[in-house]
């Protein structure tokens, strides 16, 4: 755990009881702060209270002595509008900021020189912190991940001078953490999200943006028009920005062409290396991930041979494009988490012949934005509610099976694969919420991994 020490002997009000919230006030009281906790859910305020967490209701304690207010990132600062906590708290001028504005205050107190990485974007967030991190722990620096990821930034080991610590960032944590500096500070892209919680897309870059207006060496996606906006902006004001892009050159910075990924600069492009045989790295989305984080790692002083080791040994994320078992010619692929057609499109893209299980609950638009990779799609086996509906979308253009269960579809995908004898994925990219019938998307993926393991004759990646 990092101690907050920034509000020894204040009293500091926090909302949100959630996992970071809880683990907030505790280091928070580690700390020698005396918290006032509160959330809507009485459970989780019997739950800190139970563990000797100061909690209070905040819409009627004093806001006159109280330092600042701790704000889970899940909880609206401004839209769709502002939680009545924040209103108590501004006409009050008291600080409302998040955890991983605590540890960035912690940071400047006592370690300011621990190298930091930070990660945003609207896509590739994870993939590209747990690649950093990897990259990291395998070269043999002490490693700390967390943020967004799902680690509560404060239940990190204690801040040193030589640890380094890779922090994904969401938009919603940024706004909470107004003197976030990073050693390096990543934007991999911006498309329309989360747009409900910052009011316009406008709002959603500028917040975004503040994380690389802020790091020492800013790493800035040149793949999309609001994210160039930003480079250009940097640049303007002489800041040190590494452009980043998945399909074309960039004068300072690394890009892919193809699977090869080159540095440019001053002395000339040169290549860094060919993603082509790191099979957790596929796809052109993957390659703006991976340009990214050879970027940080190369400006908090890792030496090139040490990210190439890292590299080549990525285990890659659960759920996402993750290659868990081989039979033949045939990989198998999770690739769970695509709840929508957007997030589909990354893994459709990257594989030229796939047996594709699809279906769950399916968003507005189903899977028409997917008809491009309709002809790469050898057939479809259609699961849960969205079955009929995709099958409409298929037509004639595919030939398909309405498998009706997950395990129905990887036996009869399996089979299919094999017969034909050519290299393919069985692909699990449901562009679907799992919720008819699995809890969530990762017992959805778990249950993919367990009918794949129970096939005669697979060999297992996992
Ligand atoms: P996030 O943490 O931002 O949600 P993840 O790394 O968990 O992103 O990846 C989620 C999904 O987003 C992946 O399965 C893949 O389909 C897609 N994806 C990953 N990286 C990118 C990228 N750089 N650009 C666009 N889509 C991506």
């Amino acid at each position: 755990m990092i101690p907050v020490t920034s509000f020894k002997g204040q009293r500091v009000a926090l909302f949100g009881l959630g996992g970071s919230g809880l683990a907030t006030a505790r280091a928070l009281v580690a700390g020698g702060a005396e918290v006032l906790a509160w959330d809507d859910n009485a459970e989780s305020v019997a739950k800190a209270a139970a563990e000797g967490i100061g909690t209070a209701d905040l819409r009627t304690v004093d806001w006159s002595g109280i330092a600042a207010l701790i704000l889970s990132p899940g909880v609206p600062l401004t839209h769709p509008q502002p939680h009545w906590s924040v209103l108590l708290a501004s006409p009050l001028g008291v600080d409302i900021i998040g955890d991983i504005e605590l540890f960035a205050r912690e940071r400047r107190a006592h370690a300011p020189d621990a190298p930091l990485i930070c990660i945003t974007g609207t896509n590739g967030k994870s993939t590209t912190t747990a690649l950093i991190a990897h990259i990291l722990k395998t070269s043999g620096r002490d490693t700390q991940l967390g943020g967004n990821i799902g680690t509560a930034v404060l239940t990190l080991a204690p801040l040193t001078p030589e640890r380094f610590y890779v922090v994904e960032c969401s938009s919603y944590q940024i706004d909470l953490a107004p003197s976030l500096h990073p050693s390096a500070g990543i934007l991999l892209n911006l498309t329309p999200d989360h747009i409900d919680r910052h009011g316009t897309m406008e709002n959603y870059a500028a917040v975004k943006a503040r994380l690389v207006l802020a790091s020492e060496t800013a790493i800035v996606g040149d793949d999309d028009d609001f994210c160039r906006a930003i480079a250009a902006d940097l640049e303007t004001k002489d800041r040190r920005v590494l452009r980043i892009s998945r399909d074309h050159r960039v004068p300072a910075g690394l890009y892919a062409l193809g699977t090869i990924l080159h540095e440019s600069g001053d002395g000339g492009d040169a290549i860094v290396t060919d993603l082509a045989g790191i099979e957790t790295l596929r796809g052109s989305h993957n390659a703006q991930n991976a340009a990214a984080a050879i970027a940080a790692c190369l400006a908090v002083g890792l030496s090139r041979d040490e990210i190439l080791a890292g590299l080549s040994s990525f285990p890659g994320l659960k759920h996402r494009m993750q290659p868990i078992a081989r039979r033949g010619a045939v990989t198998f692929v999770n690739d769970s988490k695509a709840t929508n057609a957007d997030a589909a499109a990354p893994a459709l893209s990257s594989y030229d012949r796939i047996y594709w299980i699809a279906g769950g609950v399916a968003k507005e638009g189903g899977i028409e934005p997917l008809r491009p990779f309709f002809p790469k799609i050898a057939k479809a086996y259609l699961i849960g509610q969205a079955a009929e509906a995709f099958a409409a979308t298929l037509g004639d253009a595919v030939p398909f099976a309405r498998s009706g269960t997950l395990e129905a579809a990887v036996a009869e995908a399996a089979a299919d694969a094999e017969q034909a004898g050519e290299p393919a994925a069985v692909l699990l990219s449901p562009a679907c919420a799992s919720f008819d019938q699995y809890k969530n998307f990762e017992m959805r993926g778990d249950a993919f991994v367990g009918h794949v393991a129970g096939l005669a004759g697979v060999a297992m990646l996992i």
